[in-house]
């Protein structure tokens, strides 16, 4: 039964391009001592049961009494082995979310977790945390930005034990700065309302909307930048045009394209790189492409140009396709991120971090 709710909310919640993309978001359930959580490589959208990994609870709460080594690889490969072995018995052969121990650290039956652009654009801008603190007061706890996987979850272990000593009650709302929302309640319907709020109270603080119908775009530049980038990444690339109003309102001038020039979430990074290049034409367009892949070892997969918008190559279709829905996600947040007092990107440490982090390629590599 829990596990059918479950399912529901995660396609239900995962069919809605406001509130997940490609493989983004994640769900689970609890059910006395095991919980269900969505399984690494599964989409929201598309999940059915067995899409989710069975585990053992006290398992999960066992690995927040141990000692952790300091070093990023050592720690995060020893949490890694702690989580698989708290998989229940049959369920070897699957990969739990990788961010499966925060979903054990609520204890309401059920958690959603997502990243939507519009609260991105809070999660993502100067003034955050004291927006979220007059939209929402103290029912929710704010959590800086940090490295993924097991910091985070201690991090947010820690500050879920002193909430509930100050407050006598359990948090049911985590803001993840640079990440998303995590959201827990013990039926289906507690987590819609929930969630409802949170973004009719975001919508209402908006000074200004995104744009995206098609723009005024010079078209004699977007073809020969076009040639340009057949040229540089083969005749086998995949491009996806966007001259929307608002990508055209970014791509104006270095100024104001650099609130997109450097990633929000690491979803960005997982789909699109870390950076995109920026460009006024064709031609420098081809050195600053060939600039990039000195510096990073790999090709841009985003490319800004002045009058056209934004470019997004990959080598697939879906590639391309995603790499451009999440770039459109990234022009969404940094738009929201204006009433907020502007965006905040991820730390250049925290970039390289998770650019380098195997789970994340795992999830590249899923291209989902
Ligand atoms: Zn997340």
């Amino acid at each position: 039964m829990i596990l059918n709710e479950l399912v529901m909310l995660s396609n239900v919640y995962g069919s809605n391009e406001e509130l997940v993309l490609a493989g983004g978001g994640n769900t689970s359930a609890k059910d006395g001592d095991v919980m269900y959580i969505k399984g690494s490589g599964t989409q929201l959208a598309t999940i059915t049961a067995e899409g989710f990994v069975k585990m053992n609870r006290a398992a999960l709460a066992d690995i927040f009494t141990k000692e952790y080594p300091t070093d990023d690889e050592a720690r995060e490969a020893q949490a890694l082995a702690d989580l698989d072995a708290a998989k229940m018995p049959g369920e070897e052969a699957k990969r739990p979310s990788v961010e499966t121990l925060l979903h054990s650290l609520f204890p309401h039956t059920y958690v959603l977790h997502v990243h939507p652009a519009l609260v991105n654009g809070l999660t993502c801008s100067v003034n955050g945390k004291s927006a979220a603190e007059e939209l929402f007061g103290n029912g929710f706890i704010w959590i800086d930005s940090c490295k993924p996987g097991y910091t985070l979850s201690k991090i947010c272990y820690d500050k879920m034990t002193e909430y509930k000593a100050q407050n006598g009650k359990d948090a049911d709302m985590l803001l993840l700065q640079n990440h998303g929302i995590f959201l827990a309640a013990d039926t289906v319907d507690a987590i819609g309302d929930k969630l409802a709020d949170v973004m009719s109270k975001l919508t209402g603080a908006l000074v200004r909307e995104p744009d995206f119908d098609s723009g005024d775009y010079d078209g004699e530049k977007a073809q020969k930048c076009f040639d340009v980038i057949y040229e540089l990444y083969g005749d086998d690339a995949v491009i996806t045009y966007e001259p929307s109003v608002e990508a055209l309102r970014f791509a104006e001038s270095p100024e104001t394209a650099s609130a997109v020039m450097k990633p929000f979430t690491p979803d960005h990074i997982v789909y699109c790189k870390a950076e995109p290049v920026y460009g006024f034409c064709q031609a420098c367009i081809r050195g600053a492409v060939n600039e990039y892949l000195d510096k990073n070892g790999y090709m841009p997969k985003i490319i800004v140009i002045s009058g056209c918008g934004f470019f997004a190559v990959d080598l697939t279709p879906k590639g391309s396709e995603t790499a451009a829905m999440l770039f459109n996600d990234a022009l969404k947040v940094a738009t929201y991120a204006e009433s907020f007092g502007g965006a905040l990107h991820m730390t250049d440490e925290l970039s390289d971090f998770i650019t380098n982090w195997e789970v994340e390629s795992y999830r590249q590599k899923q291209n989902v």
